[in-house]
């Protein structure tokens, strides 16, 4: 099978609109974050509005926890580039006035605001306002009988029993724009109380590892639990929770999608080789300068940084376009094809350069540019490629030697 035709079925969930964003129902996987700055202050938090819509948000969280807010909410929502969820928890009244500011969506934590008659308040005002609701539950804030009956644990079934609970009450005054998250900071329950949720219902879930942590530990926490899911076909709409700028968590998400072919790509897909002794450049610095050079730019095609010109090309040949590091020179190549060679410190600005040049024109265009240049290009890499079979020979990272001086040593020690 063709690496680009594989797709993983996704579970057949119902359709909500956050503002003009559909969630669920065979929608593209959509990404949300979460502002940091105090919702009070409406310039800051529309500036990361803003920030997290460039990096892939396609819906933003805020807090709604002060009458402030509500009013910040008010003035945000419609200069905000995307729909705005408020989230809400223990009061209430918030979630009343986030309403009336006109936010987007809902956040509720079942686990702390507990009244049925709150609940069914703000359930009953958001269907006349045809706003959804996020049932928000939190392993970390369970509602303390549940947290009870399981034993004193947080477990998926309890996770589990507290979103079925928040549903009978919106069911009460018949309010079904409903989407659910059971997020927890432990993995495995993570994935379990998703799993049994989609066994249960059809309601759009919203996936995310609560309080992850820092990266780089947090993002391996996020991935593994948002794409085991996605992979199982479990999931609308993701989260990442890092404690880091949330900027990162919007880059993070939309990454994450686009690697798992769920949504189309918008920024370029960069791979680079890990290195090894055969590499002729520093491949970190110069994979870490093109990913700095192309990454607030939409251009969604495959480059690869190649440390050496031995098995680079070869080995990047699907990427659309690649640079592989030769005696002091860079070999560029589109689709496999050798096409130019630069000098290593325009190696960067090169990739950019026809990158922006395959956009314009497509890759067709692209090598018939290099026409002339290809044949020179080849006897070019040739060259480089045998230079360096020559000198680090078929064994570039000397294990040979180093089995050599085991064995030696082990000799020496009469073994
Ligand atoms: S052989 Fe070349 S392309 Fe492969 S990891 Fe080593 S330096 Fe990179």
């Amino acid at each position: 099978m063709d690496a680009g035709s594989i797709s993983f079925e996704r579970k057949k969930t119902r359709q909500i609109m956050v503002g003009d964003v559909p969630v669920g129902g065979g929608a593209p996987i959509t990404v949300q974050s979460m502002t940091i700055t105090k919702t009070e202050d409406v310039d800051g938090t529309l500036a990361q509005i803003y920030a997290l819509a460039a990096a892939g948000a396609d819906i933003v969280r805020c807090t709604c926890n002060s009458a402030e807010a509500s009013a910040g909410l008010a003035r945000i929502v419609p200069r905000s580039p995307v729909p705005i969820v408020a989230d809400i928890h223990h009061q209430y009244r918030r979630a009343l006035e986030a309403l009336e500011a006109g936010v987007h969506c809902l956040r509720l934590n079942p686990g702390n605001i507990r009244k049925p008659e709150q609940i069914k308040a703000v359930a009953a005002e958001a269907k006349d306002r045809n706003v959804p609701i996020r049932i928000g539950v939190n392993g970390g804030s369970l509602h303390p009988d549940l947290y009870e009956k399981y034993g004193g644990k947080v477990t998926p079934e309890a996770m589990v029993e507290s979103a079925l609970d928040e549903i009978r009450y919106f069911q009460e005054v018949d309010f079904d724009l409903i989407k659910i998250s059971v997020k927890a900071s432990n993995v495995p329950l993570m994935i379990e109380a998703y799993r049994q949720l989609s066994e249960q219902v059809d309601y759009p879930l919203h996936l995310g590892v609560t309080e992850a942590g820092p990266p780089p530990g947090g993002i391996v926490k996020a991935t593994a639990g948002i794409a085991t899911l996605l992979a199982e076909g479990i999931g609308d709409t993701i989260r990442y929770s890092l404690s880091s700028d949330p900027v990162d968590e919007a880059r993070l998400g939309r990454q994450l999608v686009e690697s798992l072919g769920l949504r189309e790509r918008k920024n370029v897909d960069l791979i680079s080789c890990p290195s090894c002794g055969r590499a002729e450049i520093d491949v970190y610095k110069v994979a870490q300068d093109a990913l700095d050079a192309f990454q607030d730019r939409e251009i969604p095609l495959q480059v690869a940084v190649m440390g050496c010109v031995v098995n680079g090309p070869g080995e990047a040949r699907d990427a659309d376009l690649g640079i592989a590091a030769g005696n002091k020179r860079g070999h560029l190549f589109v689709r496999g094809q050798n096409v130019a060679v630069v000098p290593e410190a325009e190696m960067v600005p090169t990739l950019v350069e026809w990158a922006d040049f395959i956009m314009e024109h497509g890759l067709d265009a692209a090598l018939e540019r290099a026409k002339e240049s290809a044949p020179a290009a080849r006897r070019a890499a040739e060259e480089d490629r045998d230079r360096n079979l020559n000198e680090k020979g078929e064994d570039a990272n000397e294990s040979e030697q180093i089995v050599e001086l085991m064995q030696t040593k082990r000799q020496a020690a009469g073994e």
